[in-house]
């Protein structure tokens, strides 16, 4: 019998657990990419990447592919894509793997855009920001100093008064609590991606009393979401051979 095919919408650590897990236990799995990341940390199966061309597009590519179960996997903000998954699944089953957001602590901002963050950091603020490149020019003109901190490049000049760092989590929290006080971060800038690889800076502004403005994700379709690869895969067994 033909390996059940599996389309993983990725772009996250946790997808590619999960094509690691899902190509262990024999299905047939190709991991997506948006293609925005120039060195992807690549998964094991199949990899395809950049955009299906919206619902239609990602409706065609399930159908043509014969794609048995489509798991989204995205990152908790990438609300465009989980949307196109629910509207282009039709009688495909959808399933969703997300880490559940960090529980709100001391200290918080809690914020619903990029845009309201940047007005919650005070002109004066010395902040480390940690949301990516593509939505960093704000706060560049909002604050003269600060830090800001993404994996890839942003090709983009930065204002002398700002750091860009360019790392990869996991972080631990006494690296997090040595470049907070190096840099005299006065307030962390998070969007709220849950999991351990990064929750270090979250533990480090509470253990230094920094105010922390924490972008909460957006609102996405409801369909069946689990925390783990392991809950993913116990669910397939469950849906296709049971
Ligand atoms: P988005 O706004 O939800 O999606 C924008 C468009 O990008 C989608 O309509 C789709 O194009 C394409 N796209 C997104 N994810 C895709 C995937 N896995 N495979 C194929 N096409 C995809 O997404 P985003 O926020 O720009 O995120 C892009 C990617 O980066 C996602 O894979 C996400 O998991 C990852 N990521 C995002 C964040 C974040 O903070 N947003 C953080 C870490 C990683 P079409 O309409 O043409 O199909």
């Amino acid at each position: 019998m033909p390996a059940e095919r599996i389309l993983i919408l990725g772009g996250t650590g946790l997808a590619r657990e999960l094509a690691d897990r899902l190509v262990a236990e024999s299905y047939d799995v190709e991991t997506s990419l948006a293609g925005v990341t120039e060195h992807p940390h690549l998964p094991p199966g199949r990899i395809r990447r950049g955009g299906f061309g919206g619902v239609e597009g990602l409706r065609e590519y399930l159908k043509v592919q014969s794609i048995r179960v489509l798991i989204d996997a995205t990152h908790p903000f990438a609300a465009q894509m989980s949307r196109h998954a629910a509207e282009a699944a039709g009688d495909v089953p959808l399933l969703r793997l997300e880490l559940p957001p960090w529980p709100a602590g001391p200290g918080w901002i809690i914020v619903h855009s990029i845009a309201e963050a940047v007005v919650a950091l005070p002109p004066a603020a010395i902040p480390l920001v940690t949301i990516g490149r593509k939505e960093i020019a704000a706060f560049l003109t909002h604050t003269k100093t600060g830090v800001a901190r993404m994996i890839e490049n942003p090709d983009m000049e930065f204002p002398p008064g700002w750091t860009l760092l360019q790392a990869r989590p996991p972080f631990t929290e006494n690296d997090e609590i040595a470049l907070m006080r190096q840099h005299r971060i006065t307030h962390l800038v998070s969007k709220n991606s849950g999991g351990s690889a990064t929750q270090a800076k979250i533990t480090a502004a509470r253990a230094l009393r920094l105010p922390v403005i924490m972008v909460a994700r957006p609102a996405k379709p409801g369909v069946p979401t689990f925390a783990t690869a392991e809950e993913i895969s116990s669910s397939l067994r469950r849906l296709l051979y049971s």
